[in-house]
């Protein structure tokens, strides 16, 4: 058998990545600094340091190249990783292509997304540091998920933030969190004064991750030093941890003796697509001829239609304010069912990227993503997350086109997670009941009206 028509191509443990991927170094020029939402200065290490402990700070901050994976991080990344990279044969017969199309399992990790990667990684430099007790947000559940994961390894007190419409529609990845031992309360809360001002404005609130972060980090910041703050997406030190994606990736194309053509990833924060597509970002610098995809939905549509522009990381302006691609800071996106795509930003690193134009950026509506869910599920039988989907869709129209062109492309995606807990979105979907939500341009006018004067 040629080595192109394996189906599945696995890494050895010995094989597993021991360094992670920084892409500072690397960036056709140097990110615009954060600035300290109070002060509108530039943010030092010392800033931080009430959020994060110190080693992910400097991570943040790094321009090495590469930096080492702790070895009691790479003997828990062993529990999944590394993680398969399939052919998606069937899937190529079903669209009659010429193209290859791969797609990179990041499903297999024990919460089902990539965000394990980077969840054990905070709460080890956490442990490492002495902090007993973590604050954090979700948005549909994956993220608090993954970290209660992390922190049932590590021993760590997790209490989790969790947008109120996804508590109430998302029950079993709540108790996926409480299984593993984390406190979840549907935000917003009333324990907090970013909450308490949202409720009185609207007791009916359905919350917005926006405004989960603001409550998690207010937690954080007024405990005394007790509890730390830990983000999902979006941060440098994220990517990092997440390029043992892309890092294994490239590994595995080299064993089959191919490259990829096209790299496809759907971005929330960024942080899956980051991880997968930075380690590429060398060799497409040096020259080599590949296209870089990022798939968003038409509801939050980030980069194709937001300003490059310094904001607020969350609603009630107490994160940091970067430079990125933002539709503003107090946008509350419809509630479409990819909720880990519901972001108003993008990560720094990510929209620089955009707007170099060393990425390109689609943006889907809800019915053709769910459309090629499904084709997916019925071809390759795994059911992806409504997130992930938006990826696929990408990949299949672009082996569409090459069926059209009769060429034979190698397109890889980022298969970021399983869809086992969006089950009701694909019960919608099979009866007809998806809406399509026009791209809000009044809603995002207002909101940008809203930007920091920087
Ligand atoms: C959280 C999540 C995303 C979006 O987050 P990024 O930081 O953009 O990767 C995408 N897919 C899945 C399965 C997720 O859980």
């Amino acid at each position: 058998m040629a080595k192109d028509e394996e189906k599945k191509i696995f890494l050895t443990e010995e094989e597993m990545p021991r360094q992670w991927y920084n892409i500072n170094p690397d960036l056709p020029k140097p990110l615009a600094p954060p600035l300290n939402p109070q002060t509108g200065k530039p943010l030092g290490p010392d800033d931080l340091s009430v959020l994060f402990p110190m080693e992910l700070i400097k991570q943040e901050m790094s321009m090495d190249n590469y930096i080492d994976i702790p070895e009691e991080l790479v003997e828990i990344y062993r529990i999944w990783r590394p993680s398969p990279l399939i052919r998606a044969t069937r899937l190529e017969k079903f669209l009659d292509t010429p193209a290859k199309i791969y797609y990179k399992n990041e499903s297999v990790s024990p919460a089902g997304s990539h965000k394990p990667n980077t969840a054990i990684a905070q709460a080890y430099y956490n442990k490492k540091e002495g902090v007993k007790k973590i604050a954090t947000e979700t948005g549909a559940g994956q993220w608090g998920s993954a970290l209660a994961f992390a922190c049932n390894l590590l021993e760590i007190e997790l209490t989790v933030y969790m947008v109120k419409v996804s508590y109430q529609q998302k029950p079993y990845r709540r108790s996926l969190m409480h299984l593993w031992g984390a406190e979840v309360f549907a935000s917003p809360t009333d324990r907090t004064e970013a909450g308490r001002a949202m409720l009185a404005q609207d007791p009916d609130s359905p919350g917005s991750l926006g405004l989960a972060i603001s409550e998690a980090v207010e937690h954080a910041a007024k405990s005394g030093g007790d509890t730390k703050y830990s983000l999902g997406s979006v941060l440098n030190h994220v990517i990092l941890h997440q390029s043992i994606v892309g890092l294994e990736t490239k590994k595995q194309f080299e064993k089959i003796g191919l490259y990829p053509d096209i790299l496809i990833g759907c971005i929330g924060g960024g942080s899956n697509f980051g991880g997968f597509v930075f380690p590429f970002i060398p060799d497409k610098k040096a020259g080599k001829d590949i296209r870089i995809i990022a798939a968003e939905p038409i509801a939050c549509p980030t980069v194709t239609k937001g300003p490059y522009t310094y904001d607020y990381g969350d609603t009630a302006k107490m994160a940091p304010i970067v430079k990125m691609y933002s539709l503003g800071h107090d946008f509350i996106p419809a509630p479409i069912h990819a909720g880990g795509l519901r972001y108003h930003g993008m990560a720094p690193q990510v929209s620089l990227l955009a707007a170099e134009k060393m990425i390109e950026a689609v943006a889907l509506p809800q019915n053709p993503v769910f459309e090629a869910a499904i084709t997916f599920a019925r071809t390759e039988g795994i059911v992806p997350a409504p997130e992930t989907a938006h990826a696929i869709r990408v990949a299949m129209d672009e082996a569409i086109k090459c069926k059209e062109t009769g060429e034979e492309k190698v397109i890889a995606f980022n298969f970021s997670g399983h869809g086992h807990f969006d089950l009701s979105a694909y019960d919608a979907y099979l009866s007809g009941k998806l809406e399509d939500y026009e791209y809000p341009d009044e809603k995002i006018k207002e909101s940008l009206k809203n930007l920091p004067k920087v």
